[in-house]
């Protein structure tokens, strides 16, 4: 059975002690396996205190980051490169430190729109420092799920076919591929053929909607993701993500374009999306 978790943001937009425990303890009152730690600024966390509020909840953890255009791995420059690496690394620990079994995200390139595409060599930079980072992630068991994000959010990663060679290159078991469904529905010829290309490289998956809403309100064909899922014996860490004005990280949300407000209850959305997730996988199975 899947883990199901959920977004932090869809509860807090910092990490203070106090929002961490409201975000913790709404995760777990909606019935969730865990929650989603965003880390783009791994000392705004205080990874023990997280540790031991989680453990009171007896609630799972994971965590994800979008690297900044000034902490680029795919940047050319190498001490931009230097300070992607610094940061993946303080990350890294900080997650680790909460209890986290995975690092994912847009790890492999700055969460941003390029006004360029990707050059060899800034790829070539991006697949050494992964390859360091996944070794230092194998030494306290850890995996990281590279995001594949549409084209405004990347120019490494937008497709799973992408991020396939890039794992290919990378030669790490540990290194594996996250899909979400909301850059999928942009980029994606199908959800069933990109979800079958990553075969049992897939290793962590976001569930979100076209408009990063309520689930089940856009445009997004879930049965024919959910199937494909369980098709392909998928068995590990599913999130939901959604982003409103109602909630707001200063650095998280401005990065993600989120302006609309798409939602103010939160514990509405995520009990909905919780229940919505667990139905199409059930009826996925059944359909197999
Ligand atoms: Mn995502």
């Amino acid at each position: 059975m899947n883990q199901l978790g959920i977004h932090a943001l869809v509860w807090v937009g910092g990490w203070s002690a106090e929002e961490c425990e409201r975000a913790i303890a709404a995760t777990a009152e909606a019935g969730y396996d865990f929650i989603e730690v965003p880390l783009l600024d791994p000392a705004r966390v205080d990874a023990g205190y997280t540790a031991g509020v989680l453990e009171r909840h007896r609630l799972g953890v994971t965590a994800s980051l979008g690297l900044g255009a000034d902490t680029d791995i795919s940047s050319e420059d190498p001490a931009v490169v230097t300070r992607g690496e610094a940061l993946l690394n303080d990350a890294l620990a900080a997650a680790r430190d909460m209890g986290s079994r995975y690092l994912c995200g847009v790890i492999h390139s700055a969460m941003t729109k390029y006004m360029q595409p990707a050059t060899e060599r800034g790829i070539d930079n991006a697949v050494a420092a992964l390859s360091r980072l996944a070794e230092r992630a194998r030494a306290s068991d850890m995996t990281l799920g590279l995001e594949v994000v549409n084209r405004y959010e990347s120019n490494v990663l937008n497709t799973a076919g992408q991020a396939m060679s890039l794992l290919e290159r990378i030669g790490a078991a540990n290194v594996t591929v996250h899909l979400d469904t909301y850059h999928m529905n942009i980029e994606e010829g199908s959800f069933t053929a990109a979800v079958r290309h990553c075969g049992n490289r897939l290793g962590y998956v976001h569930i979100g909607e076209s408009h990063r809403g309520y689930l089940g309100s856009g445009s997004i064909d879930f049965d024919e993701f959910f199937r494909a899922l369980v098709a392909s014996g998928y068995g590990g860490p599913i999130a939901f993500e959604s982003f409103s004005s109602a909630v707001v990280d200063p650095v998280l949300s401005n990065r993600l374009g989120v302006w609309r407000n798409l939602w103010s209850d939160g514990v509405d959305l995520a009990t909905h999306a919780r229940a919505f997730i667990e139905t199409g996988l059930k009826a996925a199975r059944r359909a197999q």
